[in-house]
């Protein structure tokens, strides 16, 4: 993402997740249709003990992916969302969370891990990809990690408009019958958690699903028409010249925490890049915790 940032205008804001505290790095949007009227950016979560760790094992057999299951543990771990106690809210509190943004949701995640273990994540061994030495037990504190924020003046729902390099006619039944349209340009709003939530076992595991899931899901229109597309047809039309620009346009709109971290190595002195692994079994499990 950093690099992306230097060569196009980014007006995000960076921020560590220690300075950040417990706000969204991008915010919430008051909702009718749930009942949602938030009154800050704000969470808070309830005390871990066994009580809840006995639920999330329940949750956890029933769930096959793992957006779904970490939205389920939010779900059970928050006391309080956007100022508003999350025990008051009605059933519709499932549906806050799938369409709050991606990143806003990822943030919590890591909050929690943070609030309930502490900040300090262990990777157990970590391999150098240049000349094989073994990090053993290489500690990173969570709350140094980059987040970076939406722009004070930027609505959550903003949209970008992508202008398409290859654009194409797409013919499809409107109320006046059959109709061609140029598709010239798509607008782009943030993902939104359920993305997360689509991307089963079985997607996560190829790429391209994911990629096409992350851009269906973060379309809110095409040209001068606003709202929910919903047609396999205008995702089955891009080309790969626009698509992998259309991801990198998303990941810059969405913002939010870098799951990753970068040192350089301790025997032949290349700087390294690694993905911390979020899945619950890696990121709140006991192994990650430092040695004592
Ligand atoms: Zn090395």
């Amino acid at each position: 993402m950093a690099n992306l940032s230097k060569k196009t205008k980014n007006k995000n804001e960076r921020k560590t997740i220690r300075e950040l505290g417990r706000m969204l790095p991008i915010g919430l949007k008051a909702s009718e249709q749930f009942k949602f009227k938030p009154k800050d950016g704000s969470f808070k979560f309830k005390d871990w003990g066994f009580k809840e760790e006995e639920e999330i094992a329940k949750l956890k057999q029933d769930e096959s992916s793992s957006g779904r299951f970490a939205t389920r543990v939010l779900d059970l771990m928050l006391e309080e969302l956007g100022g508003l106690k999350w025990s008051e809210m009605d059933e519709t509190r499932l549906l806050v969370l799938n369409q709050a943004c991606l990143s806003d949701m990822m943030y919590m995640y890591i909050h929690l891990r943070i609030d309930s273990m502490g900040h300090e994540f262990a990777f157990s061994h970590l391999t150098c990809p240049f000349c094989g030495h073994d990090h053993e037990e290489y500690v990173v504190d969570l709350r140094d990690l980059d987040v970076d924020c939406s722009p004070k003046d930027d609505p959550v729902d903003s949209t970008i408009d992508y202008k398409l390099l290859k654009p194409f006619s797409w013919e499809h039944n409107s109320k006046a019958g059959k109709v061609e349209e140029k598709i010239e340009s798509l607008k782009i709003r943030r993902s939104p958690w359920q993305v997360m939530e689509e991307i089963t076992g079985e997607t996560a595991q190829n790429e391209g699903l994911t990629k096409r899931v992350i851009i269906k899901g973060s379309l809110q229109g095409y040209n001068d028409t606003e709202g929910y597309v919903d047609d396999e047809k205008i995702i089955g039309r891009l080309q790969k010249a626009d698509y992998e620009r259309i991801d990198r346009v998303i990941a810059r709109h969405n913002a939010g925490p870098t799951i990753s971290v970068s040192d350089k190595c301790e025997s032949c002195g290349k700087k390294w890049a690694q993905q911390i692994n979020w899945s619950y079994d890696y990121f709140l499990a006991s192994s990650s915790l430092p040695s004592v």
